[in-house]
């Protein structure tokens, strides 16, 4: 404990021995204990302001303090060891069991948290009073039982009116909320206060009618207006002046036709009761408060984030209704807020891609816990379709899906860029057909449709052509090629695909064509080439073609087709070339 450490709570010895001298004198009543005992809650303000390691300058200060206030004002000073103990254990008991429940610090910010202080308050007052109840038995008058319950209701009662306001005086918040508070709000505060006194004075300099109700008007008015602050401010003027008023023989308590200790006891469970009542309130009220003030700052930040996006935020009910669009709505598709609230999202999204739309939507509302995207086209307003994405994930009330939110974003560039790129992945520079992969994409595709069932598919395989890249030189090969994909182009339907599979090997498969129709598809390219002559840089060149033709019945294996075919177009080729072959 250092010198500095002991300074910094002489102002708390001090105000405690103020605190427990002027209630011994004030309300110490048939020679027992005091009435109310403030002493405590001043200390166990203080201690829970700090660590406990940091208390025993607190604690030596306020033990000095009780044994000069026991000495000078109450049982004497032979009492005023054996009072010290009671009198230090009930704040370190309170503090110690606060400190369980939440950081000493946020002591009443939540009922939970205010509920823990009460039962602390009156556990401690209680193990106090055992001890504190044989002190005053032995030292002053009244009976071990009688004492008891007279510590007990006066600590408890002291605890839980004064400790809050000395709590907020103690951590510095009292004097930092009037600094902070408007002029306006402090003179609020004040009459509030003053309104409290003035109702609690009236009530109780009189004795004539029992108007006990009267203060907690008031009271109320202050926790609401004035929050936990005001409310604990009221109640500690509540039990000042009412408490002082009934020991001085005025107001309605004092009026009861009872012995003085059952007065006493009556007062103090009214307060007590009066207690219990605002400060739960205030608390609740405060909370709500900060919930609220919470809810405006997370409200202000969407709303910026909302306006800033340059993405379109929907938020959509469980049919898919618009019940909330942002306003980028309007720069990214042209439509009006106003214009698309209260349609169903899907009629904004193009026919071909409604079904994919609807699905991801009844997707996200079956799985919450995740995100679903989706893309989609979308005409806007200048008649043109773009691209859109949507991330949807579910929107969840009160533990039930409501409907879901879209972050909305136009990818129609990307899209291009995909579409680039696959095409180029999928086809043949020289050419322009497909390249092999992409063939043997297409054939397992149309070996496995369901519509077409059967075709053909032919391999194709220039003769010779090696002899030409020797005799004309590689870039008239390379014309040569071209003139082949051209031709075998113009030979085929729609839905036919021409692929480039090898260097100077082609293959065509003829969806749902019969071997017939293959044959004459094939025969007529083969003329085609074998009558077409190609003149580059004056030279005349000619090239055949051999072919080998294999059928397919639906669910066939690619592998063996194409095995099949080759098989073909080798007996082609071993049968002197520009011909065609079928597999057996
Ligand atoms: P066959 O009648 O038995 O098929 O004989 P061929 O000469 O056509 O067959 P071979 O496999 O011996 O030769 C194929 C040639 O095709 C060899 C290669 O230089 C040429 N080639 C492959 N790719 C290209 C290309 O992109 N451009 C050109 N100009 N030639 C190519
Ligand atoms: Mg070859
Ligand atoms: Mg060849």
């Amino acid at each position: 404990m250092t010198a500095r450490c002991l300074l910094a709570s002489a102002p708390l010895g001090l105000t405690y021995c103020a605190l427990a001298s002027s209630t011994i004198m004030w309300s110490r009543y048939e020679g027992g204990v005091a009435f109310v005992w403030f002493a405590s809650a001043a200390l166990l303000a203080r201690l829970l302001t700090l660590r406990p390691r940091h208390w025993s300058s607190a604690l030596l200060w306020c033990g000095v303090s009780s044994a000069v206030a026991t000495s000078l004002f109450g049982l004497g000073p032979q009492a005023a060891l054996p009072m010290l103990l009671p009198n230090l254990a009930e704040p370190v008991i309170a503090a110690l069991l606060i400190g369980r429940v939440a950081a000493p610090s946020t002591a009443f910010t939540t009922n939970r948290r205010l509920g823990a202080f009460l039962v602390a308050a009156v556990v401690a007052s209680c193990v106090s009073g055992l001890l504190g109840a044989a002190v005053a038995a032995a030292f002053g008058s009244g009976s071990y039982p009688v004492n008891f319950l007279h510590w007990t209701t006066g600590h408890a009662l002291g605890l839980i009116t004064f400790t809050p306001v000395a709590h907020y005086i103690a951590r510095g918040a009292f004097v930092r909320s009037l600094r902070r508070a408007s002029t306006v709000r402090v003179l609020e505060l004040a009459g509030l206060t003053l309104l409290v006194g003035l109702m609690t004075a009236g009530s109780f300099v009189q004795n004539t009618t029992p108007t006990l109700f009267l203060p907690i008007l008031p009271m109320t008015l202050a926790a609401f207006r004035g929050g936990r602050l005001a409310a604990a401010i009221s109640v500690l003027m509540l039990t000042l002046i009412a408490g002082g008023l009934t020991l001085e023989g005025f107001g309605p308590i004092a009026a009861i036709d009872a012995a003085p200790g059952e007065r006493v006891n009556f007062l103090q469970f009214y307060l007590a009761a009066t207690v219990l009542t605002i400060l739960p309130a205030a608390t609740e009220l405060g909370r709500r408060r900060e919930l609220f003030r919470a809810l405006r700052e997370s409200e202000a930040r969407y709303r910026l984030l909302m306006e800033s996006s340059t993405d379109i935020i929907l938020n959509l009910g469980m049919n898919g209704d618009i019940r909330f669009a942002s306003p980028s709505i309007a720069q990214i598709s042209g439509c009006d807020v106003g214009s698309v609230l209260g349609r169903n999202a899907v009629e904004l999204v193009e026919l071909r891609d409604r079904q994919a739309v609807k699905r991801t939507h009844i997707q996200a509302l079956a799985n919450p816990a995740r995100t679903f995207i989706v893309e989609y086209r979308a005409a806007v307003r200048d008649g043109s379709a773009r691209w859109f994405e949507s991330h949807t994930r579910a929107v969840i009330e009160c533990e039930q899906v409501v409907g879901v939110v879209c972050a909305i974003r136009d990818v129609t560039h990307r899209k291009a860029v995909e579409e680039k790129l696959a095409h180029a992945a999928a086809t043949d520079p020289l050419t322009g057909l497909v390249n092999r992969r992409a063939f043997d994409a297409a054939l397992r595709a149309a070996t496995s449709s369901e519509e077409e069932g059967s075709g053909c598919v032919a391999l194709f395989d220039l003769d010779h052509f090696k002899q030409i890249n020797d005799r004309f030189g590689h870039a008239a090969g390379d014309e040569v090629l071209k003139s082949f994909a051209l031709q075998a182009r113009q030979c085929v339907r729609e839905g036919d695909t021409v692929a480039r599979t090898g260097g100077e090997e082609f293959a065509i498969i003829l969806p749902g064509a019969s071997r017939l129709q293959a044959q004459a598809v094939c025969e007529r390219l083969l003329e085609a080439i074998s009558n077409a002559v190609l003149v580059i840089d004056g030279k005349f060149i000619r090239v055949t073609v051999s072919g080998g033709v294999a059928c397919y019945q639906r669910n066939s294996s690619p592998a063996t087709l194409l095995a099949e075919a080759d098989r073909a177009l080798y007996s082609a080729k071993a049968s002197g070339r520009d011909r065609l072959a079928f597999a057996a």
